[in-house]
């Protein structure tokens, strides 16, 4: 049986497509970012390896020119120029990363910077006066370079705030952001959850109703159309061909001496014969026509002929299906097997017409078969056909 969605499903079924897609779309725009936040925070952490360096050689630095300007060395000045060197390189490495991505370039740029020119201008010029042999004046200023080494510790404590605050900023929106994506799964996912309950209630329903309207319409025993189908498919069909002009045709089928089987091999095989009768008659037929239980053992088998020889056709196609079942039936001779009687009738329904003249018909056909011996096909005076 073909379930088809109702209104109500459809609109259920495209609510849980749009809280699903509103989940992934959230999800990921959550997933980027703590992606940003992850990248932030694994940024920050080489730049802040990269500027607490600074303090450190700039120290070294300082020592070493001092020493230098003591001792006139050269191993001082080889110190120093290795620590200038690693300096370079540090403030390389924190100008490219900034570059990356700009975390704390005020800081650098206006202060940390300047600064380290200015004690490199400093440091500079005092080789310059010792290489010049002015040691004197060289040792008059020795001490002033700590003086930026002091003013380089406040850049620096605010160097390691900022990229504190950084981390600390980035790992807060990162909670935040799962803690968001959190909420809103979780909501969207218990009304996810209500609307399939009330998808699958619908669901159940609707099947119920269709079940329901296939029970309506069909022989509870056989499992082929009911009368009312066929009253019903009969109303319209005569509609339509009353419109269109066209001219139906009905088989009226009762099985043979039935009340004899029935008092032979009992009501339950009965049953099970007129089931596999029903059966029979119903895929002989096939498309061409609709097979209905009529009543009782008797069936009826509607159509709109394709040509004129088609009914007489089907009536013997069916006529043999029937025999070729090789149902026994030893009290019905001399056939000795179930057999059943056709007959068929046609007629082009006008508005003046009535269905009835149809169904006695063919009944008035059935009645013509079984006088004339059963298990045979007997084909009505066709009214109104031209
Ligand atoms: P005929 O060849 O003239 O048709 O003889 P018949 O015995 O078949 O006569 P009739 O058509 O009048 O008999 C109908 C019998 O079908 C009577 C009834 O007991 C039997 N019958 C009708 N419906 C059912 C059913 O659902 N199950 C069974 N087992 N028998 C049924
Ligand atoms: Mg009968
Ligand atoms: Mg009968």
């Amino acid at each position: 049986m073909k379930t088809k969605f109702s209104l109500l499903q459809r609109y259920l079924l495209i609510s849980l497509m749009a809280l699903f897609l509103t989940s992934v779309w959230s999800y990921s725009a959550f997933q980027d970012i703590e992606q940003e936040n992850r990248r932030i925070v694994e940024e920050a952490i080489p730049i802040s390896n990269a500027a607490s360096e600074l303090f450190r050689l700039l120290l070294d630095q300082e020592l070493s020119v001092r020493g230098y300007t003591y001792n006139q060395d050269t191993q001082s000045l080889e110190q120093y120029e290795a620590t200038k060197q690693s300096l370079e390189e540090t403030i390389r490495i924190i100008r490219e990363l900034d570059e990356r991505h700009p975390i704390m370039q005020e800081l650098i740029q206006d202060e940390a910077l300047p600064l380290i020119q200015k004690m490199e201008a400093f440091h500079a010029s005092q080789i310059e006066l010792i290489e010049a042999g002015d040691v004197i004046a060289a040792n008059a200023r020795r001490y002033s370079g700590i003086d930026y080494i002091n003013q380089f510790r406040d850049v620096d404590a605010a160097l390691r705030e900022d990229i504190d605050n950084i981390i600390q900023q980035a790992t807060l929106r990162s909670e935040t952001a799962s803690n968001s994506a959190k909420w809103v799964i979780f909501i969207v996912v218990g009304i996810a959850l209500l609307l399939l309950m009330t998808f699958m209630h619908t669901f159940r329903l609707e099947r119920s109703k269709q079940a329901l309207i296939h029970r309506s319409l069909h022989d509870a025993l056989t499992g082929i159309w009911n009368r009312r189908a066929f009253d019903e498919k009969l109303e319209r069909m005569w509609d339509e061909a009353t419109d269109t002009g066209d001219v139906l045709a009905l088989l009226l089928l009762d099985i043979d001496a039935f009340k004899t089987y029935n008092d032979t091999y009992g009501h339950l095989a009965g049953d099970a014969c007129l089931e596999r009768v029903a059966n029979a008659i119903d895929k002989a037929v096939g498309e061409d026509g609709m097979t209905a239980r009529y009543g009782g053992e008797e069936f009826a088998v509607l159509l709109r002929p394709r040509h004129a020889r088609q009914p007489k056709e089907i009536a013997e196609r069916i006529r043999q299906a029937v025999l070729k079942l090789n149902i026994a039936h030893e009290m019905y001779t001399p056939l000795r097997k179930v057999s059943v009687s056709i007959g068929v009738a046609e007629h082009a329904p006008t508005p003046s017409g009535d269905k009835t003249d149809l169904i006695e018909a063919a009944d008035q056909a059935l009645y013509q078969a079984k006088q004339s011996g059963r298990n045979r096909v007997s084909v009505g005076q066709a009214t109104n056909v031209g």
